[in-house]
């Protein structure tokens, strides 16, 4: 029962019952963490100790009848761009190596208050940039579908930390698709909830207008318990939306009856096609049959702006970026490089930032500072900014005509690792389908949508949904989820095999 194939839902109800202690889940975790991270590498730091003496005080919590949340016991794997009080947070960056932050983000605080044990920190491209976890410096994770293959980025940790059942959940951010790509090609669930929505108070910025926290699960009931957990209004972040999360667990619960009757599904026209793999976009029709046979109605939606969204996306990020990364001077933050002599503060300056920061990094600075240098400023970051606007005008022009809106999560399966490390155009064209919500701040799920090459790897379904209506991606999600798990009898993870040898 404690199995660590166990769904969190299921763990919840077996430590309810008294079927298990949070002690025996947590060591079964630490366990198969033990077995399989030598070759995943989801994880940079694993809080045995930690992770241990949470789950003796939750255990001492049910005995006593005082659980602190549904969850309470039930442990959880943290990305690490999120501060964790006492844990090193590195943002996958040597610049950051030896950080140990004074404060836990406010999403890892109620982590913690709703008493789930946090198993370790996991692993990410460098500053959250990048679509394959290859940018990490601290060495790639490995996707458990085939251990020769990316698991997404840049949260390809908790991805792979989920799809390995090295633990039941996680917590991923996404700023241009970081939580659903990697979900879509480890074929597991993740959420990227309406910006403003999750606090992003203790996230080490990427760009901020964009960030967003949110689930990474193997099911989309997992996802809306920790979704109900994390969300709400946070005094401490100043773009927090003061609203109710809302009823995100019954929203599944409706799903979960496979009707869809009344549910009006966009597909956009500009997320398809060219670029997309042949398998990719049939398991993606295949989803769209499925939803129509449960009484949804589909329509077809125009978003003509869209396709100029990741040339938007990559002079904002950039631009943010840049900004935000100033503040690792070698003065307040881990890594400080001295050369030799008396340099002065500037040249200690430059030689920590330049061993620190790694080559996607020092990209992004350049275009970033850039697009943001006197005499560009309107035409690159202005331009962008209108851009924007045209995006989310289509969103709001498309959801007059759908409840949500729909297409495949990412335009390939997981590709080799090394084979797109060197063209960073064709790492940053992972992301067409997931940059859009980002921009405009809308909510999107990734759900798997079956297996989508000959290597039998498999691809998600994205649905997105207006700003606030996180329970439509719920619903949405939960019902195509029933309708994909009856046809396959089973969870689509159940076929991974990269890990049995
Ligand atoms: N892959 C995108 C990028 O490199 C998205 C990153 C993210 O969502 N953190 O910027």
């Amino acid at each position: 029962m404690s199995h660590p194939r166990t769904t969190a839902a299921s763990l919840a109800d077996d430590l309810a019952a008294g079927r298990v202690t949070s002690v025996e889940v947590t060591q079964n975790h630490l366990d198969r963490i033990a077995e399989v991270d030598d070759r995943v590498h989801a994880f940079l730091q694993v809080d045995t100790e930690g992770a241990l003496a949470e789950a003796a005080a939750s255990d001492e919590r049910r005995a006593a009848g005082r659980p602190l949340s549904a969850l309470d016991g039930v442990p959880i794997a943290v990305k690490d761009v999120l501060a964790t009080r006492g844990l090193p947070t590195t943002c996958g960056s040597k610049i950051l190596e030896g950080w140990v932050p004074p404060y836990d983000a406010t999403v890892v605080r109620k982590l913690r208050e709703a008493g789930l044990p946090i198993l370790g920190k996991t692993n990410m491209d460098e500053f959250a940039m990048g679509s394959s976890t290859e940018h990490s410096a601290y060495g790639p994770t490995h996707n458990p579908w085939d251990l020769d293959r990316i698991p997404g980025g840049s949260g390809g940790g908790s991805a792979a930390a989920v799809a390995s059942y090295e633990a039941p959940l996680a917590l991923g951010t996404d700023t241009g698709g970081s939580i659903r790509q990697p979900g879509a090609v480890t074929g597991t669930v993740g959420v990227k909830p309406t910006y403003g929505g999750v606090s992003r108070y203790g996230l080490v910025a990427l760009a901020n207008s964009l960030d967003q926290v949110g689930p990474v699960t193997r099911t989309v009931e997992d996802a809306a318990l920790l979704h109900e957990l994390i969300g709400g209004h946070d005094p401490l972040d100043s773009t927090s939306i003061d609203a109710p999360v809302g009823d995100l667990v019954g929203a599944v619960r409706a799903g979960q009856s496979g009707d869809l009757s009344g549910v009006r599904i966009g597909v956009v026209k500009e997320l398809g096609g060219e670029g997309y793999q042949p398998g990719v976009l049939a398991r993606f029709q295949e989803s769209v049959d499925l939803m129509v046979g449960a009484g949804a109605e589909v329509v077809e939606v125009s978003c003509p702006s869209f396709v100029h969204a990741l040339a938007t996306y990559y002079l904002i990020l950039p631009a943010e970026a840049s900004s935000n990364l100033a503040k690792f001077d070698a003065m307040r933050y881990g890594l400080r490089v001295v050369p030799e002599g008396s340099p002065s503060a500037e040249e200690v300056m430059r030689a920590t930032r330049d061993a620190g920061f790694g080559d996607e990094v020092k990209r992004r600075i350049i275009l970033g500072t850039y697009a943001l240098s006197s005499g560009y400023y309107d035409a690159y970051y202005g331009q962008a900014q209108k851009v924007r606007t045209l995006i989310t005008r289509d969103f709001d022009a498309a959801f007059g005509q759908a409840d949500v809106l729909v297409s495949p999560t990412a335009p390939t399966t997981a590709f080799k690792l090394g084979e797109k490390l060197d063209d960073p155009l064709a790492m940053y064209l992972n992301d067409l389908a997931t940059i859009p919500a980002n921009l405009a701040g809308v909510p999107g799920i990734s759900v798997p949508s079956g297996l989508a090459d000959e290597d039998g790897l498999p691809a998600g379904v994205q649905v997105l949904a207006p700003a606030l209506a996180d329970d439509r991606v719920y619903r949405v999600g939960a019902a195509l989820e029933k309708l994909l798990t009856d046809q396959w009898g089973g969870p689509l993870l159940d076929r991974a095999t990269g890990l049995e040898s």
